[in-house]
């Protein structure tokens, strides 16, 4: 199903099987100076990416897959093929079955068409990284930013740790310190302006040099060291394998949440970066682990078990990005308590005979 069903660049939309991945779908449309911006690190297929509400990068200006879905289709457990909404931008009619299946794991139907929002490919790109002397420096100007209405395109944090990796792996010299990497998009005097001003205000919080560039070639290497965070976490400990987490706060608790979260990775017995979509309040931990040793796997379970009990107390989400599946339901239970059950009502009434991903996100049978 990798059929790219219609464009509409007059309504910014298209339409297109579930197969679609999301690169394909972005060579297609460079033609018609269109472009869809949700980036997970994965090339992931459209379908899955609705089914895990999935988002990316570009997240803090562009939204989630939450924002960018206007309609599905859908074949339901008892064979119904239904369409959620039409394409208009908004509705009034009737329960949203749209945003009841974004997110819903494949537990509740499978998508097989998507019709999705587009935007225009910016008319100027710039990028900028700049290192911090603290954490809260980093994330204030990042505050500050957003409070000022500074409609950052992408905004991402990477530890001391994640900049030593990263220095090692692509033999780059970055200070190794709290750093983040900025884009900005618009018309060349807005990008010029924004960059201006989040250049000032990375002064004040005790940002080192700004480096910028608006050439795209300059730019990706700018980004080089966010493109490779996963491999270089990695390579400070040959042989290891990932195990990664995420959670989600309000972001005027960010700042806080990964400097608890800090002081417990300074402990662990392994290496652990730290990764943050921090316009978000979004961050992720990579552990470089032993895939050998029950023990450290039981050790990153324990130190993700404290995350989550701190991104909850802050008001946060057990998971940002990375859905429940099967890992994180205790804590969805953490979170939500019995709003869970109600969306086990929901899960029985449509699939009454557990057909689709049973076992995903919750328990079929309440109490389990
Ligand atoms: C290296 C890497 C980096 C990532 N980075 C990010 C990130 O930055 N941000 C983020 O949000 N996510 C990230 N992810 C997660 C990623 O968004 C999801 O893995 C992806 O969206 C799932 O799409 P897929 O095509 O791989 O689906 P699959 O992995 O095949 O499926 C995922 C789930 O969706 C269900 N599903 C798939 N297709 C359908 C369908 N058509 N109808 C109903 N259910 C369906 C499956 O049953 C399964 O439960 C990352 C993943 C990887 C591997």
């Amino acid at each position: 199903m990798t059929q790219i069903l219609c464009v509409n660049p007059d309504d910014l939309d298209c339409t297109v099987q579930a197969g679609v991945r999301r690169e394909a779908l972005n060579e297609y449309l460079r033609d018609v100076g269109l472009f869809f911006p949700i980036d997970p690190g994965a090339n992931a297929t459209i379908g899955g990416m609705a089914s895990t509400r999935a988002s990316g990068t570009n997240a803090v200006r562009y939204g989630t897959m939450r924002d960018a879905v206007l309609s599905l289709r859908v074949v339901t457990p008892d064979g119904r093929d239904i369409r959620t909404a039409r394409r208009a931008r908004k509705s009034a009619a009737g329960y949203d079955l749209t945003r009841l299946m974004v997110g819903s794991e494949g537990t509740l139907g499978i998508i097989t068409e998507v019709s999705l929002r587009l935007h225009g490919i910016p008319e100027s790109i710039s990028s900028a990284v700049c290192s911090f002397k603290t954490l809260e420096g980093a994330v204030e100007t990042v505050v500050q930013a957003i409070q000022l209405g500074i409609p950052l395109a992408r905004v991402e944090l990477l530890d001391d740790v994640q900049m030593r990796a990263v220095n090692l792996w692509s033999k780059l010299d970055y200070p190794e310190l709290t750093t983040l990497f900025f884009e900005f998009h618009g018309s060349p005097a807005h990008v010029t302006e924004q960059v201006e001003t989040v250049g000032e205000l990375a002064s004040t919080h005790g940002g080192g040099v700004f480096r910028w560039s608006n050439l795209p070639e300059e730019r990706s290497k700018l980004w080089k060291a966010r493109h490779e965070a996963y491999y270089a976490a990695l390579g400070l400990r040959p042989g290891s394998v990932g195990w990664s987490t995420d959670v989600c706060v309000p972001i005027g608790r960010l700042a806080e949440c990964i400097k608890l979260t800090k002081l417990d990775l300074a402990t662990a017995s392994m290496p652990a970066t730290i990764l943050g979509h921090v316009g978000d309040g979004n961050f992720h931990i990579i552990f470089a682990i032993d895939p050998n040793s029950s023990d450290e796997l039981r050790e990153v379970e324990a130190i993700n078990h404290r995350l989550i009990e701190r991104a909850l107390a802050m008001d946060g989400t057990c998971t940002g990005e990375h859905g429940i599946g099967l890992g994180k339901q205790a804590s969805l239970l953490a979170e939500l308590g019995d709003a869970v059950d109600v969306m086990r009502t929901i899960k029985r009434a449509m699939d009454p005979q557990n057909l689709f991903n049973p076992g995903k996100i919750f328990s079929f049978e309440p109490g389990i």
